[in-house]
């Protein structure tokens, strides 16, 4: 065969070949016009293959494909290397399909190149999917452009991809901005910080994350966002992408500053913060809420009812300062009109209002550069006005609902700050006032909480007591205060409290380091709360200085008593020498006559036993007389003891039996049988029964136109009492009445001192019973005292734990007479 043949055979089996190859294969001269089409390319586009060879192929690439195919061949062609594209070639149908249109160069033996091959890959269903993925990415665009919030797109490495169009708007970014890295420059400067170290966080952890932060919009302002960011994960779970989404939240920033400052406000209204400074945060702080306005509170003295003060930390003193002392009422003040008729008063333009004309105010305020002026009352609970909010603008200015809603929380919080101050104040006077009190009347308070055993003194208390003021008081540190004798009162007294009986008021006395005795007397409520928790309250005098004052003025009644006893005795010797000298000469005649019996004889020696008995009879009257005199007219302390109150006026009717006589008395004892006995020191109540019977002798020593009658009644009297009384038919009382027969030395009689009624009353006092006068119906006059029985005296000592004795003691509550 031939180099001809050979090569013939060659190429038609190469032909062969490459028709067997299902894709479309072609070749081409060096200079670029096709020489052949395999089969498959014949029968994809219809074309022959004579209509495909040169240029004819061109027909069947789709028209938009064309230029830049044959642009993109030509580009190979003058490269000489192999090279590719994508076109849309035409089917025999007339559809059209993509296929990556490769060719490669074909050299000889010295690197020419003889001839270009080519394959047309179909890569229609690779092109239209990816053609769809970004038909989809377009659609997702569009999506998040719409979406009414800031979305983002972020690297992995959390660096600004994209930003949707609500973004690029809101912030004035360009998309490119976004791409270099400019978002950052739109948060605001104090939140980078915390912007990156949350954005470094979640970028180790590739969690998503929550952030408030402050986002410039296009007008420079910032406004706060929430920005939530997740991360977008491939299929093996590495992140690749973050997605972020921002919210403006700034009305929300707002309310909450609001609230914030608000809160700020009550704290500072809570801790006692001064009345002034309250105030002025509180026009600071409207301030900030509302810009160009200024404000002033105005604080009323309804006293003299004129404006007070003003506060207004945003207004220069010459402008806010001479409101101090204006009259409240009339018409020259807006705040003057909002305070007098407790209404708002809105001047819009104090220039060109009418109403404010003729009022200095009005250049006042021009002077000062100011031109609307609204004033509105600030109002306790009850109503009353308590001070004015004022605000005032440079410019015209209506309030809108946005100031109304100001001026409304404005004056609540003022209303709350002054009227807390008005409360403090009232508080810490009454306060001082108590001390005060507490401190002139010796009188200290505790509180004891039942349950806990907690204390709670007074100031006063403290001093009482002598306790350090600084530290807490314990019901141990009180024991050991109390007098060991009143410990049992004490206990007796907390028993009664715990086990939900009364509080009786009861007395103590302290024991203090130095050995002091403070007497103290209490006064309590036992007070059971709503919560269930019980509370003692109580009073505590300390009386020491009237107990000791009382101490010496029983001493000096005891005194004065004796001395009164004593002065009588000498009244009283003609009848004590008539009573011993009674039994004196029975006794001389018995033993004369004994001993004529026993002289006799025979001795009459039964006679003479007789009469020596009768001598010891009389003897020991002699003896009784005098026990009783030396009884009566002995120095002894009084003691509280069972008195029968029958036999002492017994005793006495029978030392002034004889004294009675000669002034031509004539006695008619009434005393009651089965009487209880009394409390009561058994001479001082013999004493005042001595005295009494005394005056109705000497009130009747005149009277001969009568029986001078004396009666001395004993009777049981109401209210747990037995009482005496002396009657007597005598003169009676003067114009002057009873009362002032008890006062001390008013007599009426030559000899008289003045002192025995004065004496026993007090005595009678001192016994918790009662003395008084009253005149007879007929002539003469009543004396009657009535002491407490002794069986209830002893009741309401032992209820109090109290020592017994005449001073000190609580009286049971009697009612004589
Ligand atoms: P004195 O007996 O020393 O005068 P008193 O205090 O006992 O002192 O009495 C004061 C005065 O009261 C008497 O001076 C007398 O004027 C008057 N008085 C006392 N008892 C009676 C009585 N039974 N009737 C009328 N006047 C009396």
């Amino acid at each position: 065969m031939c180099k001809s043949e050979e090569a013939l055979v060659t190429s038609h089996n190469f032909k062969l070949i490459i028709d067997s190859i299902p894709a479309m294969a072609w070749s081409a001269r060096p200079d670029g016009p096709t020489e052949f089409v395999s089969q498959h390319y014949v029968d994809y586009t219809g074309l022959s293959s004579e209509q495909a060879r040169g240029w004819g192929w061109t027909v069947a690439v789709h028209t938009d494909d064309l230029d830049g195919l044959i642009a993109t061949w030509q580009t190979i062609i003058a490269s000489g290397n192999a090279g590719e594209t994508e076109a849309r070639l035409r089917r025999f149908d007339g559809s059209y399909r993509w296929f990556l249109v490769r060719a490669n160069p074909l050299r000889d033996e010295s690197g020419n190149i003889v001839k270009w091959y080519g394959v047309n890959t179909d890569i229609d269903e690779r092109k239209r999917a990816g053609d769809k993925a970004v038909e989809a990415e377009g659609e997702l665009q569009r999506t998040i452009d719409g979406i009414p919030a800031l979305v983002a797109a972020y690297g992995a490495d959390g660096a600004g991809i994209s930003i949707n169009k609500r973004g690029r708007e809101y912030t004035g970014l360009s998309a490119e901005d976004v791409a270099n890295g400019g978002w950052r420059g739109a948060i605001h400067p104090d939140d980078i910080e915390l912007e990156e170290s949350k954005w470094r966080t979640c970028l180790a952890t590739g969690e998503p994350f929550e952030l408030e932060y402050r986002v410039r919009a296009v007008d420079g302002t910032y406004r706060w966002q929430i920005a939530r960011r997740v991360p977008l994960h491939d299929q093996a779970g590495k992140v690749i992408r973050w997605y972020g989404m921002s919210h403006d939240i700034e009305g929300r920033k707002q309310a909450e500053a609001f609230l914030a400052g608000e809160k700020q406000l009550l704290e500072m209204i809570i801790s006692g913060s001064l009345l002034r400074d309250v105030l002025s945060a509180l026009c600071e702080f409207i301030e900030r809420a509302a810009p160009d306005c200024f404000c002033d509170v105005h604080m009323i003295d309804w006293i003299s009812s004129t404006f007070e003060y003003a506060v207004a930390p945003s207004l220069p003193s010459a402008y806010s300062d001479p409101i101090a002392g204006m009259p409240v009422s009339g018409e020259l003040l807006p705040c003057g009109i909002a305070a007098f008729q407790n209404i708002q008063v809105v001047a819009v333009d104090i220039e060109s209002d009418p109403r404010w004309y003729t009022s200095p105010v009005r250049a006042h305020v021009l002077q000062h550069g100011y031109r609307s002026v609204w004033s509105t009352p600030v109002c306790s609970r009850e109503g009353r006005v308590l001070a004015t909010f004022c605000i005032v603008q440079r410019k015209p200015a209506t309030p809108s609902p946005h100031h109304q809603d100001l001026i409304a929380h404005a004056t609540q919080i003022a209303s709350i700050a002054i009227e807390r101050s008005l409360v403090e104040a009232a508080l810490r006077q009454t306060k001082t006032l108590l001390s005060e009190a507490q401190r002139l009347s010796s009188t200290g308070a505790f509180s004891w909480r039942v349950d806990t055993d907690d204390i709670a003194f007074s100031e006063e208390l403290y001093r009482i007591f002598e306790f350090d003021p600084n530290s807490p008081v314990t019901l141990e540190q009180i024991r050991e205060r109390i007098h060991a004798d009143d410990i049992p009162s004490l206990t007796a007294q907390m028993a009664r409290v715990r086990s939900g009986e009364g509080y009786l008021g009861y007395e103590i006395r302290l024991r203090m380091l130095d050995n002091r005795v403070k007497y103290l007397r209490t006064f309590g409520r036992v007070i059971r709360h709503q919560d269930g928790r019980v509370e003692c309250l109580t009073a505590v005098q300390d009386v020491t200085e009237r107990r000791q004052a009382e101490e010496a003025l029983g001493k000096a009644r005891t005194e004065l008593a004796h001395v009164t006893r004593v002065s009588s005795l000498g009244a009283l010797t003609a009848s004590i020498a008539h009573e011993v000298n009674q039994p004196l000469s029975g006794i001389i005649t018995n033993a004369s006559t004994c001993l004529r019996m026993l002289a006799a004889d025979p001795p009459n020696v039964d006679g003479a036993r007789e009469t020596a008995h009768r001598t010891i009879r009389d003897g020991n009257l002699a003896a009784d007389v005098i026990a009783r005199l030396r009884g009566l007219f002995s120095k002894r302390a009084p003691t509280i003891e069972a008195v029968d109150l029958n036999e002492a006026a017994r005793e006495v009717i029978a030392l002034s039996a004889g004294d009675l006589q000669r002034g031509r008395v004539v006695l008619h004892p009434q005393l009651s049988e089965g009487l209880p006995l009394v409390a009561g020191d058994h001479v001082q109540l013999q004493q005042v029964i001595m005295n009494l019977v005394r005056n109705a002798a000497d009130a009747m020593s005149g009277v001969d136109d009568r029986p001078r009658r004396l009666v001395i009644k004993t009777e049981h009297d109401e209210d747990d009492c037995v009482r005496l009384s002396v009657e007597d038919a005598g003169t009676g009382f003067g114009a002057d009445g009873p009362e002032r027969l008890f006062e001390a030395f008013y007599t009426t009689k030559n000899e008289g001192m003045g002192i025995g009624l004065s004496v026993s009353r007090s005595i009678i006092d001192n016994h918790c019973g009662r003395l008084w006068a009253a005149a007879n119906d007929g002539p003469g006059a009543t004396f009657t005292f009535s002491v407490p029985e002794y069986s209830k005296y002893r009741s309401s000592a032992e209820d109090a734990n109290l020592s017994t004795g005449l001073r000190g003691r609580r009286c049971p509550n009697t009612s004589g007479g």
